[in-house]
């Protein structure tokens, strides 16, 4: 049986870092590593060949050769999902589909022959079972959630790594908390479900003997989620772990903001090498962190938290949303004050927007708000906002241009680094570098430093860096990137914007019904 895993293309949203990612000479972030356990929970000896869309392309070629097309995806991916399985369907290719995309809404997808949903683990041998009896159902669900101790090790085999800027494992599935615009709950429970520490010591033992000394990303939802097995197993078999690799690159995660009120936890993950630490922010307005179900960004000073978490060793990148049901004009500045301040350089601003399978979902289509179909982009909402659209669109843009300017990145990377203290740590983040090392930093200078417009700035960092420590240069490259890539995602703002394209339905332009409807539906929330 030849099986074609399909990973569909991810839309041009920060998250992608495409513009960044080109100049590293890498094609894409993230590997799929769902679709590769997914790979490995096939049988043995079926043929497997994986296309990654946001690495290279999908051929004829590839659709003939196949006798099935497994196609997973997130939301995001809904766009490339959907013309995936056209191209499927043209060549007469059955198609299997899963992942948290058709989890939500399979009803939504025409084309597919059988939908795989919920974690594979559990669903997917009841698929193949019935495969081999030559009675496949065109859907599998469950209300289950699966034993990760028993998740298989990700093929690696099955991509070309050096394709990717990052690498990625996962330790846990699940949060603890509610906050009512999050998915993760609803497709992964309350209780953090985590694999054995020998489960991701095997995972990483075989990218680093892969070459990978990139980052690489624990793509937890909240890693701190468990905080007894994190504590007492996984970070003390990293820290060992790391003390045998002299080169292991440095981690990133997702997790919430309280990790600030535990020191032992700050301690370990900063031992083990986690560094780049992604916190929903979301909001600084309490009500509206109220209303969203953010308990645990309440009750605290926020930019306090932050500054410490960088003082300790810790690189934040901050989440933001605007166009909540409780923002005020203010909120636009009052946002662009917070970033200014805390020295955040790397951060993601969303415009309110309902995915399936939240909370927040129903309560729109419940007070009749839900406008259009989601499909993520952070400048773009499906819903009615309360506030006026073309004030949240102005307001989103100015937010945009003032976070984005080089001169307050510039601003942000000074804060930033004149707030870390020095850290001893027992095994610091060492890395080997190489020709291509050596040669994609070429590149960079040439591309930021020669031929950019803003060649200023990237100049005035680098001589400010060395200045203030050399030894933060490597950090200082990624913030430039990342100069780089904001500018261009603001390019892409405006050109859409100059092409009528807002961040609103054009069902809400010159339409006052839905604004009417709103002033009688809307309940505000406390
Ligand atoms: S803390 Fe993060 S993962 Fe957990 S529910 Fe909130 S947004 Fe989702």
């Amino acid at each position: 049986m030849n099986i074609l895993l399909i990973y569909p293309e991810m839309p041009g949203t920060i998250g992608k870092f495409g513009y960044m990612i080109n100049l590293t000479g890498r094609k894409s972030a993230f590997p799929p590593i769902g679709l590769l356990t997914v790979a490995a929970l096939l049988p043995k000896e079926w043929n497997k060949k994986v296309i990654d869309l946001n690495t290279d392309p999908l051929t004829q070629k590839d659709l003939q050769w196949a006798d099935y097309a497994f196609i997973s995806s997130m939301n995001v991916q809904g766009k490339s999902a959907k013309e995936v399985i056209k191209m499927c369907n043209n060549e007469n290719l059955p198609v299997v589909a899963g992942g948290p995309l058709f989890t939500h809404e399979h009803e939504k997808f025409s084309g597919v022959d059988h939908f795989v949903l919920n974690e594979a683990e559990i669903t997917l041998p009841l698929f193949l079972e019935d495969l081999e009896k030559g009675t496949p159902k065109s859907i599998y669900q469950t209300s289950q959630f699966a034993d990760v101790h028993s998740t298989p090790s990700p093929m690696w085999e099955l991509v070309d790594t050096n394709k990717y800027l990052y690498s990625v494992v996962q330790y846990s599935r699940g949060c603890p908390y509610l906050c009512d615009f999050c998915d993760v709950t609803a497709l992964f429970g309350r209780v953090p479900r985590t694999k054995t520490p020998y489960q991701l010591i095997e995972e990483l033992d075989t990218l680093v003997s892969s070459g990978k000394n990139e980052m690489i990303f624990f793509a937890d939802d909240n890693l701190i989620g468990n905080k007894k097995s994190l504590k007492t197993e996984l970070l003390p078999a990293l820290i060992g772990w790391r003390g045998k690799n002299r080169y292991a690159p440095a981690f990133a995660t997702q997790l919430t903001i309280n990790l600030a009120d535990d020191e032992e936890m700050m301690e370990l993950l900063l031992e083990a090498g986690f560094r780049h630490i992604l916190i929903g922010i979301e909001s600084i307005d309490e009500v509206s962190l109220i209303q969203m179900r953010k308990k645990q960004n309440t009750r605290r000073n926020l930019m306090d938290n932050i500054r410490f978490l960088h003082e300790k060793g810790f690189i934040v990148i901050g989440t933001f949303i605007v166009g909540l049901d409780t923002d005020k004009t203010d909120v636009f500045q009052n946002v662009i004050n917070f970033i200014q301040e805390s020295g955040i350089v790397l951060i993601v601003i969303n415009v309110l927007k309902a995915p399936p399978g939240t909370e927040l979902y129903d309560r729109m289509v419940k007070e009749n708000r839900l406008l259009e179909d989601f499909e993520f982009e952070e400048g773009r909402t499906n819903i009615v906002p309360v506030m006026d659209p073309e004030e949240l669109h102005n307001g989103y843009k100015k937010v945009l241009q003032a976070v984005y300017a080089p001169e307050n990145i510039f601003k942000r990377i000074v804060t930033y680094y004149s707030d870390k203290k020095p850290h001893k740590v027992k095994y610091p983040i060492k890395r080997k570098v190489s020709v291509k090392d050596f040669y994609n930093f070429m590149r960079i200078i040439f591309k930021l430093g020669v031929t950019n417009e803003d060649r200023k700035y990237f100049w005035k960092t680098i001589f400010w860096t060395i200045n203030y420590n050399y030894r933060y240069l490597d950090l200082t490259i990624l913030y430039l990137l990342l100069m780089y890539q904001y500018k261009k995602l603001l390019e892409s703002f405006i050109e859409r914007e100059k092409n009528n394209i807002y961040i609103y339905s054009d069902k809400l332009r010159g339409d006052i019904r839905y604004k009417e409807q709103l002033l009688h539906q809307v309940i505000p929330t406390e």
